[in-house]
């Protein structure tokens, strides 16, 4: 059953346009922060890309920036229950790269090494290591790994609802910010 559309605010501070989960969380971050803030969405909430992913979280990047952001990410994903107040399912079991390649096996060293300096505890694993620690992978090809033991999964579609469902909440707390399931005119703005 298709939720009642909201209807638009005259105004807004902020507009934002995609209910997927990078809309969700700005969404939700601007109104718990006191912005008057309104959602557009033409489908449902998280129909997008969001939900297609698989659900992996992890913080092993090859570039500093990228690693801080996933730092951020799983310190927000742990504390999801608490803020913004929701079950994401998050099972941090680890994440595994297997390599067969030499030139990606020192792409990864150079990475975990980055990542160990940022305070991350990946590391790099033997061929037998790999097999020891994931007996489902098979192949004589395998050169070594790289796993992040805090890394793992969790639900795409829980984390756009949780955020949604607070955004919500802060709205109808502070009356600022407005919610509305509707598509974006496509004329240009100034
Ligand atoms: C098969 C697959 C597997 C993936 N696996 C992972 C994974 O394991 N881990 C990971 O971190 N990432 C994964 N990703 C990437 C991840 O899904 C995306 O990076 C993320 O979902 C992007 O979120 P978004 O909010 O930017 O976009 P979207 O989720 O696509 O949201 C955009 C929203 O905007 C709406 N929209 C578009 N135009 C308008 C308009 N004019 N007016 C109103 N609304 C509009 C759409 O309906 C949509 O809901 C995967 C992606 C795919 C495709």
């Amino acid at each position: 059953m298709p939720r009642p559309v909201s209807p638009l605010p005259e105004s807004a501070a902020v507009v934002i346009v995609g209910g997927g989960v990078m809309g969700a969380s700005a969404a939700f971050h601007l109104a718990e922060a006191g912005v008057n803030v309104v959602l557009l969405e033409r489908a449902q909430l998280g129909s997008g890309s969001t939900s297609r992913a698989a659900g992996g979280v992890r913080t092993q990047f090859s570039d500093a920036l990228n690693v801080e952001l996933a730092r951020r990410s799983m310190d927000a994903f742990r504390d999801f229950g608490r803020r913004p107040g929701w079950e994401i399912d998050l099972k941090q079991v680890g994440y595994l790269f297997v390599l067969s390649r030499e030139s990606d096996v020192e792409e990864f060293e150079c990475s975990v090494a980055l990542q160990n300096d940022c305070g991350l505890d990946s590391r790099m694993l033997t061929a037998g290591e790999v097999r020891e620690l994931c007996p489902l992978v098979q192949g004589d090809d395998i050169l070594a790994g790289a796993f992040s033991p805090g890394d793992g999964h969790a639900t795409p579609e829980g984390v756009v609802q949780g955020y949604a469902f607070a955004a919500r909440w802060w709205s109808t707390a502070a009356r600022s910010s407005r919610w509305s399931q509707t598509r974006a005119p496509s004329r240009r703005t100034s």
